[in-house]
C-alpha cells in the first residue's frame, strides 16, 4: 500500500447575507486518493454532479469509493452520501455500512482507515466533530479538520469560527491547537487547504 495523496475537489464558503438573518455557505470536499479512496465532506444534496465531476478528474467512481466521511452531521457536510453505497460511511463519531452500526470509542483511539489514515475526534463546532489525519506522500501530515476551521483566516479573526456555531468553543479552541501544532497543511471546513506557519501556531497559542 503506497502512501496517499490529498486532492481538494471543491473549495467551500460562508457568507453572511446581506439582511444578517441568512447565510449562504457551502462545505470544502476533499479526496484522499489513496487505496483506499476515501471522501470528506460531500457538499450539500443540490451538488452531486459537482462530487461526481470532481471524482472523475481524478478517474474515480464512486463504487471505488471505500469511506465516505462527513466531519460532522450539518446539512452541507452530509448531502452526498448515498452516492457512496460500496462505502462505510463515517459522519462525525457515527460508524456505518448499511444498517450495521461499528462502536468505536473515539476518545480512546483514533479510528483507522488505513496505514496512513485515521479519523480522530476534535469537537467543538459540534460535540460529534471529527477530522481525517493522512499522513501523505508528499503533502506531509495533511488534516482535514471540517469546521474545527472555517477557514485560515479566523486563525487571525477568531469572530469568524465563532460565529458559525461553536457548541463547545473552549474544546473547539484546544482541538484547534492541537491540529495546528500536528499538521503540515489543513484542509477547512469552508475555505481552501492551507499551509500551517509559525504565525499560525503562535496566535492560536495566545488565545
Ligand atoms: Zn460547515
Amino acid at each position: 500500500m503506497s502512501a496517499p495523496k490529498v486532492h481538494v475537489l471543491v473549495d467551500g464558503y460562508s457568507v453572511l447575507e446581506g439582511d444578517g438573518k441568512s447565510m449562504r455557505a457551502n462545505c470544502t470536499c476533499s479526496v484522499v486518493e489513496g487505496p483506499p479512496h476515501i471522501i470528506v465532506d460531500t457538499m450539500t444534496a443540490w451538488d452531486a454532479e459537482k462530487v461526481l465531476q470532481g471524482l472523475s478528474s481524478l478517474g474515480l467512481q464512486p463504487e471505488d469509493i471505500s469511506y465516505a466521511v462527513a466531519t460532522h452531521g450539518h446539512c452541507d457536510h452530509v448531502g452526498n452520501l448515498n452516492l457512496f453505497q460500496a462505502a462505510t460511511h463515517v459522519v462525525g463519531t457515527c460508524v456505518s455500512r448499511r444498517d450495521v452500526f461499528t462502536l468505536h470509542d473515539f476518545d480512546s483511539e483514533p479510528y483507522k482507515l488505513s496505514e496512513f489514515v485515521d479519523v480522530i475526534a476534535t469537537p467543538g463546532h459540534t460535540s460529534e466533530d471529527v477530522s481525517v489525519r493522512v499522513r501523505s506522500r508528499h503533502q506531509g501530515l495533511v488534516i482535514i479538520a471540517g469546521d474545527l476551521f472555517e477557514r485560515e483566516e479566523d486563525i487571525r479573526d477568531p469572530s469568524l469560527w465563532r460565529s458559525a456555531g461553536s457548541q463547545d468553543p473552549d474544546r473547539q479552541m484546544a482541538n484547534r491547537r492541537r491540529v495546528l501544532a500536528e499538521a503540515d497543511l489543513v484542509v477547512p471546513g469552508h475555505g481552501p487547504m492551507f499551509a500551517v506557519t509559525a504565525e499560525h501556531r503562535r496566535l492560536e497559542s495566545e488565545r
